[in-house]
């Protein structure tokens, strides 16, 4: 059986004590190894339930778990030895003035020994494809080698868990299927869970779970496939459906069969 990496009790939130619950009862449970979507409209509460998972908020109500170990201020700096997160704008991640820097920047706040931290710079940007870049300077990169770079720090810290936050926004669309395709192949190389954050379904067709946000609360979970054939609905909570979805939809709907797709 797999084992539960992340698990979300009956979890709300609010940012202030006045202020409207920002998530409402959310329960949910992320396994070994898997890839889990969540996706939703703006402010359907996607970025705060990722500042939840490496305790950079901690919520008023309900529990969180991380390798059965629940979130709190005693356990927050085990947790983000195992929860890496990538954000959606490079430039607001980046502290050093060469490559190799940032990369060790996460290490050095977890106090990794200098030999480790030597070995792990090479290959973490071997792993996304950036070796040769160990000196360059950071504000020279291309979005896409940044957002690389912003990943191979996080792998640099060896976590079991890698949330990528709106990570690919920024980037035009080759930028962002090259990131994704390298993520794709970190996460089966290095036997992680891998959380993607997005308000795009462009990029959940390949993750093997779909966590659809809407206003605070869970509105599916399921795989990429059922939640496309909802795509009337999808519109309905406020998400950009691609076309091709529709169209796909709608030719199902009228029997009308898509090449590599029976119907049944
Ligand atoms: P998403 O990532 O889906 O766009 P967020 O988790 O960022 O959604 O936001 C959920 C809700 O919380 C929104 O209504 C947003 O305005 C509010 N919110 C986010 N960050 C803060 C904050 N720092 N202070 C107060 N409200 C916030």
């Amino acid at each position: 059986m797999k084992k539960k990496l992340i698990e979300f009790r009956n979890v709300s939130f609010r940012y202030t004590d006045e202020g409207p619950w920002v998530l409402k009862n959310v329960s949910f449970d992320i396994y070994d190894n898997e890839w889990v979507a969540i996706i939703g409209h703006n402010g359907s509460g996607k970025s705060t339930i990722a500042k939840l998972m490496n305790g950079l908020l901690f919520p008023q109500e309900g529990e969180i778990l991380i390798d059965g170990q629940a979130v709190n201020e005693e356990t927050v700096w085990n947790i983000r030895r195992d929860v890496g997160m990538v954000f959606q704008n490079p430039d607001n991640q980046f502290v050093g003035t060469t490559v190799q820097d940032d990369v060790a920047f996460g290490m050095e706040n977890r106090g990794f020994p200098r030999e480790v931290m030597v070995h792990r710079i090479r290959k973490s940007l071997h792993a996304v494809g950036m070796e040769d870049y160990l000196l360059a300077e950071p504000y020279r990169l291309s979005g896409g080698q940044k957002q690389r770079v912003a990943i191979a720090g996080v792998l640099a810290i060896s976590p079991h868990v890698l949330i990528l936050d709106e990570a690919t926004s920024m980037l035009d669309p080759r930028g962002r299927l090259e990131i994704m395709d390298t993520v794709q192949s970190i996460q089966k190389e290095h036997d992680l869970s891998l959380i993607t954050i997005t308000h795009d379904l462009n990029e959940v067709v390949q993750a093997e779970r779909v966590i659809v946000m809407n206003k605070g609360e869970i509105w599916r979970e399921a795989t990429p496939k059922e939640i496309f054939s909802e795509s009337a609905a999808l519109r309905k909570i406020g998400l950009d459906v691609p076309f091709t979805t529709i169209m796909a939809d709608e030719l199902r709907k009228c029997q009308i069969p898509i090449e590599n797709e029976p119907l049944n």
